[in-house]
């Protein structure tokens, strides 16, 4: 038993270090392979031993090993994370075939994540990449049409919200995850995550007053909780209409 959490979180630290890489180069653009792992202010090739996830960081007290330049805790912090979203999607599905497959789907999310809040704007590239992988379920039909209808009703907001705002309303990037989001999680849990999203968001928006906040975030996260928690929503929500 513990065992089995052991090793998933060990595969969960590994897929974050990929993370970091992914979270690093594609905005900029950068081959995700090539080349190797280095450092990013003297660019000399890391060891094997610089590049065990959370451990390394530790080790080199966060510095690198040769020009002694910081290195940002966001690598640990991502790789923990990564774990602990490995931990959590085990926990709800337990050993099936298309654990690993939706696990992704939640890494890519986090991508996602780290990348709108530095860059406020979300490569197609993931974002699709998350939305196929979540196509991939058992019940891959329901969880296509699911996709679709999230997708369409969102777009529909959209269309209403910009006319009504006289702006354009979410980035189409939102509507991407909202396809991803009706995959899932599918209907009404769907609604849930978003409602949750949004009371999210409240507390970031007042702060971050005229400045942009991304949402994208805000759906993530929400979508997360409700897709492990479900049964906590499904009982919220019968409990809210009767
Ligand atoms: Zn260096």
């Amino acid at each position: 038993m513990v065992g089995e959490y052991l090793i998933i979180s060990i595969f969960g630290v590994v897929i974050g270090s990929f993370l970091n890489v992914l979270i690093y180069r594609i905005p900029k653009g950068e081959n995700i392979a090539f080349p190797a792992s280095h450092c990013q202010s003297c660019n000399t090739p890391l060891k094997w031993w610089h590049n065990i996830p959370i451990i390394s960081w530790i080790i080199l007290g966060g510095k690198c090993h040769f020009c002694k330049e910081k290195i940002s805790i966001q690598y640990p912090i991502i790789e923990f994370l990564t774990g602990v979203i490995a931990i959590l999607v085990y926990y709800k599905l337990g050993f099936v075939w298309y654990m690993p497959i939706l696990f992704l789907v939640f890494a890519m999310l986090l991508v996602l994540i780290v990348i709108d809040i530095e860059y406020l704007a979300v490569p197609d590239s993931i974002n699709l990449l998350a939305l196929t992988l979540a196509f991939i379920q058992p019940n891959f039909l329901d969880a296509f049409q699911n996709a679709l209808m999230a997708m369409g009703g969102l777009a529909l907001l959209r269309y209403y919200l910009s006319y009504l705002l006289k702006k354009e309303a979410m980035g189409e990037g939102d509507i991407i995850v909202a396809g991803t989001m009706g995959a899932l999680l599918g209907f009404p849990l769907f609604f849930y995550a978003l409602f949750l999203s949004a009371i999210l968001a409240i507390v970031p928006s007042l702060i971050a007053k005229d400045k942009m906040v991304p949402f994208v975030p805000f759906l993530a996260i929400a979508t997360f909780i409700v897709y492990i928690w479900d049964k906590w929503f499904y009982r919220l929500g019968e409990w809210i209409i009767h």
